[in-house]
Protein backbone atom coordinates (compact mmCIF):
# COMPACT_ATOMS: atom_id res chain seq x y z
CA UNK A 1 0.00 0.00 0.00
CA UNK A 2 1.41 3.34 -0.90
CA UNK A 3 -0.05 6.75 0.62
CA UNK A 4 0.92 10.33 0.18
CA UNK A 5 0.55 12.74 3.03
CA UNK A 6 2.10 15.81 1.67
CA UNK A 7 5.73 15.60 0.83
CA UNK A 8 6.02 12.67 2.21
CA UNK A 9 5.30 8.92 1.52
CA UNK A 10 4.37 6.13 3.37
CA UNK A 11 4.62 2.66 2.30
CA UNK A 12 3.17 -0.30 4.10
CA UNK A 13 4.27 -3.93 3.08
CA UNK A 14 2.98 -6.19 5.50
CA UNK A 15 2.11 -6.19 9.30
CA UNK A 16 5.45 -7.21 10.28
CA UNK A 17 7.11 -4.67 8.35
CA UNK A 18 7.37 -1.09 9.77
CA UNK A 19 5.92 1.90 8.18
CA UNK A 20 8.43 3.07 5.57
CA UNK A 21 7.88 6.84 5.03
CA UNK A 22 10.19 8.45 2.03
CA UNK A 23 10.77 12.07 1.57
CA UNK A 24 12.62 13.21 -1.26
CA UNK A 25 15.88 11.45 -0.92
CA UNK A 26 15.89 10.11 2.66
CA UNK A 27 13.96 6.93 4.13
CA UNK A 28 12.81 6.93 7.53
CA UNK A 29 12.98 2.92 8.61
CA UNK A 30 13.18 -0.02 5.84
CA UNK A 31 10.99 -2.84 7.31
CA UNK A 32 12.41 -6.18 7.53
CA UNK A 33 13.46 -6.71 4.31
CA UNK A 34 11.88 -10.14 3.14
CA UNK A 35 9.02 -8.36 1.05
CA UNK A 36 12.15 -6.01 -0.45
CA UNK A 37 11.24 -7.17 -4.31
CA UNK A 38 7.46 -5.79 -3.55
CA UNK A 39 9.51 -2.27 -1.79
CA UNK A 40 11.61 -2.02 -5.46
CA UNK A 41 8.13 -2.30 -7.31
CA UNK A 42 6.41 0.28 -5.43
CA UNK A 43 9.30 2.62 -5.27
CA UNK A 44 8.64 2.18 -9.29
CA UNK A 45 4.97 2.93 -9.36
CA UNK A 46 6.09 6.36 -7.56
CA UNK A 47 8.60 6.84 -10.49
CA UNK A 48 11.82 6.55 -7.66
CA UNK A 49 14.48 4.05 -7.56
CA UNK A 50 15.92 2.58 -4.28
CA UNK A 51 18.89 3.30 -5.78
CA UNK A 52 18.29 6.68 -5.75
CA UNK A 53 17.93 6.81 -2.07
CA UNK A 54 20.72 8.71 -0.20
CA UNK A 55 20.25 8.29 3.64
CA UNK A 56 18.62 5.65 6.01
CA UNK A 57 17.30 7.09 9.47
CA UNK A 58 16.03 4.29 11.52
CA UNK A 59 13.95 5.46 14.12
CA UNK A 60 15.37 2.58 16.45
CA UNK A 61 17.49 -0.62 16.06
CA UNK A 62 14.11 -3.28 15.93
CA UNK A 63 14.78 -6.02 12.82
CA UNK A 64 11.33 -4.55 11.32
CA UNK A 65 12.52 -1.13 11.11
CA UNK A 66 16.24 -1.74 10.22
CA UNK A 67 16.02 -5.41 8.38
CA UNK A 68 15.59 -3.50 4.57
CA UNK A 69 18.77 -1.43 4.88
CA UNK A 70 20.98 -3.12 2.66
CA UNK A 71 18.52 -3.08 -0.17
CA UNK A 72 19.08 0.67 -0.77
CA UNK A 73 22.41 0.26 -2.27
CA UNK A 74 23.41 4.05 -2.36
CA UNK A 75 22.46 4.99 0.97
CA UNK A 76 24.27 5.95 4.26
CA UNK A 77 22.56 5.26 7.69
CA UNK A 78 22.02 7.28 10.47
CA UNK A 79 20.23 6.24 13.78
CA UNK A 80 20.99 7.07 17.31
CA UNK A 81 24.16 6.48 18.82
CA UNK A 82 22.63 4.23 21.77
CA UNK A 83 20.85 2.26 19.07
CA UNK A 84 24.05 2.43 16.38
CA UNK A 85 25.88 -1.14 17.59
CA UNK A 86 22.87 -3.23 16.59
CA UNK A 87 23.28 -1.90 12.74
CA UNK A 88 26.68 -1.80 12.79
CA UNK A 89 27.40 -5.28 14.72
CA UNK A 90 23.99 -7.07 12.94
CA UNK A 91 23.15 -7.79 16.70
CA UNK A 92 20.57 -10.99 15.94
CA UNK A 93 19.35 -10.53 19.68
CA UNK A 94 19.38 -7.03 20.66
CA UNK A 95 17.63 -6.62 16.97
CA UNK A 96 15.04 -9.41 17.88
CA UNK A 97 15.61 -10.54 14.11
CA UNK A 98 14.81 -14.42 15.62
CA UNK A 99 11.35 -13.12 16.65
CA UNK A 100 10.56 -12.14 12.70
CA UNK A 101 12.27 -15.30 11.23
CA UNK A 102 15.28 -12.94 9.78
CA UNK A 103 18.98 -12.96 9.49
CA UNK A 104 20.24 -9.50 10.45
CA UNK A 105 23.69 -8.45 8.35
CA UNK A 106 25.97 -5.69 10.17
CA UNK A 107 25.84 -2.55 8.26
CA UNK A 108 28.21 0.48 8.58
CA UNK A 109 26.44 3.72 10.49
CA UNK A 110 27.90 6.72 8.73
CA UNK A 111 26.12 9.17 11.40
CA UNK A 112 25.37 8.23 15.41
CA UNK A 113 22.57 10.63 15.87
CA UNK A 114 22.25 12.51 19.34
CA UNK A 115 19.17 14.44 20.64
CA UNK A 116 18.85 18.35 18.83
CA UNK A 117 20.91 16.94 15.78
CA UNK A 118 19.44 17.74 12.50
CA UNK A 119 18.80 15.31 9.61
CA UNK A 120 17.18 15.39 6.39
CA UNK A 121 15.46 18.64 7.22
CA UNK A 122 14.12 16.93 10.30
CA UNK A 123 15.33 17.35 14.41
CA UNK A 124 16.06 14.17 16.36
CA UNK A 125 14.04 14.01 19.55
CA UNK A 126 15.86 11.48 21.77
CA UNK A 127 12.66 9.10 22.70
CA UNK A 128 14.39 6.56 24.87
CA UNK A 129 11.63 3.69 26.41
CA UNK A 130 10.67 1.08 23.86
CA UNK A 131 14.60 1.28 22.88
CA UNK A 132 17.63 3.20 24.43
CA UNK A 133 18.45 4.76 20.98
CA UNK A 134 14.58 5.14 20.17
CA UNK A 135 14.19 8.55 17.98
CA UNK A 136 11.29 10.94 16.88
CA UNK A 137 11.84 13.00 14.38
CA UNK A 138 10.32 15.94 13.68
CA UNK A 139 9.14 18.92 11.35
CA UNK A 140 8.54 21.98 12.98
CA UNK A 141 7.53 24.00 10.07
CA UNK A 142 5.18 21.20 8.60
CA UNK A 143 3.98 19.91 12.58
CA UNK A 144 4.79 16.46 11.44
CA UNK A 145 5.94 13.54 13.93
CA UNK A 146 7.44 10.55 13.03
CA UNK A 147 7.34 8.75 16.06
CA UNK A 148 8.91 5.22 15.14
CA UNK A 149 7.88 2.79 17.82
CA UNK A 150 7.79 5.32 20.94
CA UNK A 151 4.06 6.24 20.40
CA UNK A 152 1.60 5.22 17.65
CA UNK A 153 -2.27 6.94 17.16
CA UNK A 154 -3.81 4.64 19.77
CA UNK A 155 -0.90 3.42 22.31
CA UNK A 156 2.81 3.41 23.24
CA UNK A 157 5.50 1.09 22.08
CA UNK A 158 5.92 -1.82 24.01
CA UNK A 159 8.67 -1.59 27.14
CA UNK A 160 8.77 -5.40 28.00
CA UNK A 161 11.03 -6.45 25.68
CA UNK A 162 15.19 -6.01 26.87
CA UNK A 163 16.13 -2.38 26.54
CA UNK A 164 12.84 -1.10 27.09
CA UNK A 165 11.94 1.07 30.20
CA UNK A 166 8.86 2.42 30.98
CA UNK A 167 9.58 4.98 33.23
CA UNK A 168 11.43 6.21 30.41
CA UNK A 169 8.84 6.17 28.02
CA UNK A 170 6.81 8.09 30.68
CA UNK A 171 9.32 11.15 29.80
CA UNK A 172 9.80 10.76 26.14
CA UNK A 173 6.02 11.40 25.94
CA UNK A 174 6.22 14.46 27.84
CA UNK A 175 8.96 15.82 25.24
CA UNK A 176 6.76 15.22 22.83
CA UNK A 177 3.38 16.86 23.58
CA UNK A 178 5.55 19.59 24.41
CA UNK A 179 5.91 19.89 20.99
CA UNK A 180 3.58 21.27 18.17
CA UNK A 181 2.29 18.53 16.46
CA UNK A 182 -0.66 18.11 13.78
CA UNK A 183 0.12 14.84 11.70
CA UNK A 184 1.77 11.84 13.64
CA UNK A 185 3.61 9.61 11.50
CA UNK A 186 3.99 6.17 13.86
CA UNK A 187 6.18 2.88 12.70
CA UNK A 188 3.32 0.95 12.50
CA UNK A 189 -0.32 1.35 12.17
CA UNK A 190 -2.53 3.85 10.87
CA UNK A 191 -0.81 7.85 10.60
CA UNK A 192 -3.13 10.90 12.34
CA UNK A 193 -3.37 13.11 9.73
CA UNK A 194 -4.65 16.54 11.80
CA UNK A 195 -5.23 17.27 15.27
CA UNK A 196 -2.77 14.87 16.03
CA UNK A 197 -1.93 16.76 19.49
CA UNK A 198 -5.09 15.68 20.81
CA UNK A 199 -4.25 12.11 19.78
CA UNK A 200 -1.32 11.99 21.94
CA UNK A 201 -3.21 13.76 25.15
CA UNK A 202 -5.52 10.71 24.98
CA UNK A 203 -2.62 7.94 24.28
CA UNK A 204 -0.93 9.70 27.58
CA UNK A 205 -3.99 9.59 29.54
CA UNK A 206 -4.59 6.10 29.18
CA UNK A 207 -0.76 5.39 29.61
CA UNK A 208 -0.62 7.57 32.95
ZN1 LIG B 1 10.48 -1.65 17.80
Amino acid sequence: MIKKIGDVTLIRLSDLDSNIYVVGDTVIDTGTGLNFTRMMDMFKAMGKNTDDIKWIVNTHGHFDHIGGNGFFFNAAIAIHEADADIVEKGDQELSFADFFNGNLRPHKVARRLRDGDEIAGLKVIHTPGHSPGSICLYDGKNKILFSGDTVFSNGVGRTDLPGGDEAQLKQSLEKIKALEIDKLLPGHGEPVLSNAKMALDKVAEDFY
